[in-house]
């Protein structure tokens, strides 16, 4: 930890360039420059570490352009930490960008995020502006309706068997999802609640923006609204790897006690007597979010919990990037367009027309601007529950 970015030194020499990773980077794919792959982020992070070149635009630029999905991290032979030696980069940089980006930032992530009652309030209002026609189709913002925003029929506290964690914008935007996942949970013969006060964001998207201070305060927010041994369950794979690293986030052994206690959903439902479900015979194509297959390693349970019920199809890109990357898909839009269209096209190959099933928000939200009818793995079994 001695350089200007203060990385840990173990993990960035482990890196001996064999460039294995470069075939699951989204952004080497698209642009094909070197310092646009991981190999090269990792070169550049060593020289300005070394004090051999500075943090210039050159270097933030390269490291703005990751999308931080982990591919290269699962490919890694060498076990090279990318995930963490980027959130540590940006963390040193801080906030990046034009003052719009940063002061559009600084809104979502410090004023509204953290208070979910105002982010809530913030809907409602957006709701408003979509309907009078106010909000520009370009933003790609998802079409938000009155009756998902209806409040959550779920009991806050008490003693559960599960904690359903909601989060701050996918309980905003896409609290039907969550309704689906009691549902579903119920189903199991689980009693679910949410979270006491506190929960109001996991901090992901603080933690890969250089906002680690903000993102350790939620963090530790969170491991407080759900006391006791029961499992979290989280559908939102973004958070949930987040969530399941709080030990090494906040440092603490409660923390880490926690982080044990966190599952995805379909991770959860694999564990559970599976509920009763009709076999519809129809075709469904998996989307892997990069936080769950390289950051969980959790995807093979979409599937487990799916088969019962669906003809499950893979694409035969081997779980390359979609291009959402938490607020990625709004501050580099045409980079992370371009990843799309690769998976877009993926997803054409193997099934066309099919219903595209991610167990993220953030790549549902991306994925259904480009057109495609994406469901969550609790959607498509809650709609077949009891046959
Ligand atoms: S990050 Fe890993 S896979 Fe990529 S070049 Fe370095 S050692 Fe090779
Ligand atoms: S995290 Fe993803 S975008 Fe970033 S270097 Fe690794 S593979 Fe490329």
């Amino acid at each position: 930890m001695s350089g200007p970015l203060r990385l840990d030194p173990d993990g960035l020499v482990a890196c001996v360039a064999c460039g294995l990773c470069l075939p699951h980077c989204p952004t080497y794919r698209v642009t094909g420059r070197e310092i646009a792959s991981p190999r090269g982020r990792i070169a550049a992070m060593r020289a300005v570490e070394a004090g051999a070149a500075p943090a210039d635009d050159a270097f933030v630029r390269a490291i703005d352009e990751c999308i931080q999905c982990r591919g290269c991290e699962a490919a890694c032979p060498s076990g090279v930490p990318f995930g963490h030696l980027v959130e540590a980069t940006r963390a040193a940089l801080g906030p990046v960008g034009p003052w719009w980006r940063r002061a559009a930032e600084a809104v979502a992530l410090r004023l509204l995020a953290p208070r979910h009652t105002l982010l809530v309030a913030a809907t409602w209002v957006l709701l408003a502006a979509q309907r009078l026609r106010l909000v520009p189709a370009r933003l790609g913002l998802p079409r938000l309706r009155a009756a998902s925003l209806r409040p959550l029929d779920l009991p806050a506290g008490g003693s559960p068997d599960a904690w359903l964690f909601p989060g701050c914008v996918m309980d905003a935007w896409m609290r039907d999802t969550h309704r689906a996942a009691a549902r579903v949970i119920r189903a199991t013969g689980a009693v679910v609640a949410r979270p006491g006060a506190g929960a109001d964001c996991c901090g992901a998207l603080h933690l890969h923006t250089g906002r680690i201070a903000l993102a350790r305060r939620l963090a530790a927010r969170v491991v407080r609204s759900m006391p006791g041994d029961a499992p979290v369950v989280v559908d939102s794979a973004g958070c949930g790897a987040v969530m399941k690293d709080y030990g090494r986030l906040l440092g603490t052994p409660e923390a880490g006690a926690f982080a044990a206690r966190v599952h995805d959903f379909s991770e959860w439902l694999a564990t559970r007597p599976p509920p009763p479900v009709a076999r519809t015979g129809r075709t469904v194509v998996v989307q892997d979010p990069c936080h769950l297959r390289h950051v969980q390693r959790a995807h093979g349970a979409v599937r487990s919990v799916l088969r019962d019920a669906y003809e499950i199809v893979e694409t035969d890109d081997d779980g390359l990037c979609c291009g959402a990357g938490g607020l990625y898909a709004a501050t580099r839009p045409a980079l992370a367009s371009a990843v799309r269209d690769r998976k877009v096209a993926a997803i054409g190959r193997a099934a066309p027309g099919a219903v595209v099933a991610s167990a993220n928000p953030g790549c549902t939200m991306h994925l259904r601007a480009a057109g495609l009818d994406v469901r969550h793995p609790a959607e498509l079994l809650a709609e077949v529950l009891d046959g």
